[in-house]
């Protein structure tokens, strides 16, 4: 078997509402974590642990959880270096502020501010070409409509095949710069979260799907991406689902914005 170590990871979305409420949300989710430690180890089983705060916060979750082994990463980057591109972020902004991944292809990005695979893939490329420090953590899943279709595989397929779209498979593979986060939309923020058995199948689904999408890789090396689940991920539901043998951790929204809580899935991963 090929070790794969766990990520548990945050998603703050559109919250908190002011950098007052956010800096009490790191200083509480520091606390909590340092008193886990192990985040901070080498120890391979112990989970690495990210957040995604918005990005007017970034430079108080670097300065707060410096030391706590809480890595950060931002919601979203846009597919330019530089230039006359007013209100993008760019990959070596980020990286060079402090963060080690860029989630991209959240459903929300897709649905509500309509992303395609093809702008995704763009901002996919444009963080692999930045030094190995900055990762991404590629979202992908179905809507209910397509998954009682029975189109379940079929969408992550096409969905990793977009969003994967000519990138170096070993560039990918070195130093595990690519994550994959399953997140059926039916279970963003609607407090039904995959049952661990649907879960396992369509981690299958996305495992088999990278082998196929990159070319070249062997096959120990897709066996070592990441993929996370996410979807109403919650302290009572995080241990039945991170117990799954192609589950490798959780992608949280809504409880990750209860240190607590999160603190719980963490031990529960
Ligand atoms: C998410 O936004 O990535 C997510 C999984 O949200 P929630 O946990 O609130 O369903």
């Amino acid at each position: 078997a090929y070790l794969r170590r766990p990520i548990v990871a945050g998603n703050w979305k559109l919250n908190p509402p002011t950098r007052p409420d956010a800096i009490a949300l790191l200083r509480l989710l520091a606390a909590n974590f340092v008193n886990h430690r192990a985040t901070t180890t080498d120890d391979a089983s112990a989970p690495e642990v990210v957040i995604f705060p918005p990005l007017p916060y970034l430079s108080d979750a670097v300065r707060i959880l410096e030391g706590s082994g809480i890595q950060i990463g931002a919601q979203n980057a846009g597919i330019h270096e530089k230039g006359a591109y007013t209100g993008e972020v760019s990959p070596s902004m980020l990286l060079s502020s402090g963060c080690s991944y860029v989630l991209l292809g959240h459903s929300e990005r897709r649905s509500l501010f309509g992303e395609t695979n093809e702008r995704i893939n763009a901002a996919v490329r444009r963080c692999l070409d930045q030094p190995a420090g900055l990762k991404v953590m590629l979202c992908v899943g179905e809507t209910l409509e397509e998954y009682e279709d029975g189109r379940m595989e079929e969408v992550i397929d096409e969905q990793i095949r977009g969003c994967l779209d000519g990138v170096d498979a070993t560039a990918l593979l070195r130093d595990d710069r690519v994550v994959v986060a399953y997140e059926p939309v039916w279970a963003i923020g609607t407090g039904l979260s995959a049952t661990p058995l649907q879960a396992q199948v369509a981690h299958v689904a996305v495992r088999n799907s990278l082998s196929r999408v990159l070319v070249g890789a062997s096959a120990e090396d897709v066996e070592r991406v990441r993929v996370l689940y996410g979807g109403s991920v919650s302290p009572e539901t995080a241990y039945g689902v991170g117990s799954m043998a192609d589950v490798d951790g959780a992608l949280v929204g809504g409880a990750s914005l209860n240190a607590d809580s999160f603190a719980r899935i963490y031990d529960g991963a």
